[in-house]
């Protein structure tokens, strides 16, 4: 395909994110966004069914979101946070506290989801400090995902992504993904971990592992980890960056289990995907850690645009939708057409580990490679984009995360064109 001009001038000015520029393909400029649609230069509308990196859930251009954010602007677009605040910063952080569970006391403001990480990281090391304790080590899954700034890709797991600054890395001890089969293993590598004594923390992602191929495990295992790692004093970070707002079937994925985490990391989903935004709450005894006559005591950490205002604006729009009765109607909606597609694809096709957590559908197909940028990979992007369908399969899995306004025509049109990608790649199984 030729370029046409604004793909010219967007390659000779832009480097993107996760890019070979060698030989990517170049990018489609979008122009336009409207609900579930997103339009290029020449009007062709794309079905957006993964919310645009999971960020988007009420739609693109959401009125309701885009005029809460007009009106804060002509009001007021921003102000520091070190010595002043606003009114949206205050109600954004009550209204968020009365759903964080209820041991969460403080909210942290940053700017995305690396830096809620980052933050949360930073916080539990100098809880450790101020305590007088040297604990330095993290404890973190294998194939986890929080983001690419130093602390936060260190926690990471997925390999290629962190090859070219392993040796620069805070210390992380890793164990497995707990499941049915392997979770007493899990919890034996755990205690062996925290048995050498300088673990500040662990960090998961609860219930769904949402870089390594929306990964979905059981809370109950992750319930037992939980537990475990408190009572050896370690602090618990849910990374709930893209698992937050209604995503797993509960406003949060943490709702879903009865250990309670100290802190949690948000963002995504936090402004409706307009502005960014990010969260790190904690509890009142972290926060505590931090109070004292001495200055060198406090948490020395911000950034410029911390608690924005435009964006706290986005956010509280955005929860006031996420909490309506018609937006909990269409996620429920969605979690039904996606386990009855489930089935259809486990019963026709050759796919393997095919699940369902709340608005989540994912499946692997049945190849032996697995590469994450692997050609197949690459083929299935191109085929779906051809078919007006935004779907970003990481190596053999595939997996559909629509924004919560998908009309259900367009779910049955991804899910068509789904099933052609399937046929076309010899994964239909014949009768
Ligand atoms: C996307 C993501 C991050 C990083 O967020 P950015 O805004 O891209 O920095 C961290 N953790 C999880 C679980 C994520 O999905």
């Amino acid at each position: 395909m030729p370029l046409n001009s604004l793909q010219k001038r967007d390659l000779e000015v832009n480097w993107h994110p996760y890019s070979q520029h060698q030989t990517a393909p170049a990018n489609m400029v979008i122009c336009r966004g409207k609900d579930a649609l997103l339009f290029d230069e020449e009007e062709v509308a794309y079905i957006d069914a993964i919310a645009s990196w999971w960020c988007n859930p009420h739609g693109h251009a959401n009125p309701q979101i885009a005029h809460a954010v007009a009106d804060q602007l002509l009001q007021l677009e921003h102000v520091l946070f070190g010595g002043f605040t606003h009114p949206k910063a205050i109600e954004l952080s009550e209204k968020l506290l009365q759903h964080l569970p209820q041991n969460h006391k403080k909210i942290f403001y940053s700017d995305n989801g690396s830096t809620a990480v980052e933050v949360a990281l930073k916080m539990a090391l100098q809880y450790f400090a101020n305590h007088g304790k040297k604990r330095t080590t993290f404890i973190a899954f294998e194939n986890a995902f929080h983001g690419d700034t130093f602390a936060a890709m260190a926690v990471s797991g997925i390999g290629f992504f962190t090859e070219a600054f392993a040796d620069l890395m805070i210390q992380v001890k890793r164990i497995p993904l707990p499941q049915d089969d392997n979770i007493e293993f899990v919890i034996e590598k755990l205690q062996s971990h925290l048995e050498e004594g300088d673990v500040a923390g662990f960090i998961f992602e609860p219930i769904v592992l949402g870089a390594a191929g929306m990964q979905i495990y059981n809370p109950k295992h992750l319930d037992q980890l939980i537990k475990i790692c408190k009572k050896a004093g370690v602090l618990c970070i849910a990374d709930e960056v893209m698992t937050g707002f209604g995503r797993t079937g509960t406003l949060f994925a943490t709702d879903q289990l009865s250990q309670k985490p100290d802190m949690i990391c948000l963002s995504k989903a936090l402004t409706g995907g307009f502005i960014p935004l990010a969260v790190t709450s904690c509890t009142q005894e972290i926060y505590n850690a931090f109070l004292s006559e001495k200055v060198e005591k406090a948490f020395f950490h911000g950034h410029t645009f911390m608690a924005n205002p435009a964006g706290c604006a986005a956010a509280l729009a955005s929860l006031q939708i996420t909490l309506s009765q018609q937006s909990q109607d269409a996620r429920r909606f969605i979690h039904q057409q996606q386990g009855a597609f489930a089935e259809k694809l486990s019963t026709n096709y050759k796919v393997r580990n095919v699940a369902v957590q709340g608005v989540i559908l994912r499946f692997e197909l049945e190849t032996s490679s697995n590469e994450y940028y692997g050609s197949l990979r690459n083929q299935l992007y191109d085929f779906f984009i051809a078919h007006q369908i935004i779907l970003r399969p990481v190596g053999n899995i595939i997996y559909v995360l629509p924004p919560y306004c998908i009309t259900a025509e367009q779910l049955a049109t991804v899910y068509q064109v789904i099933e052609k990608a399937l046929q076309h790649f010899g994964f239909a199984i014949s009768k």
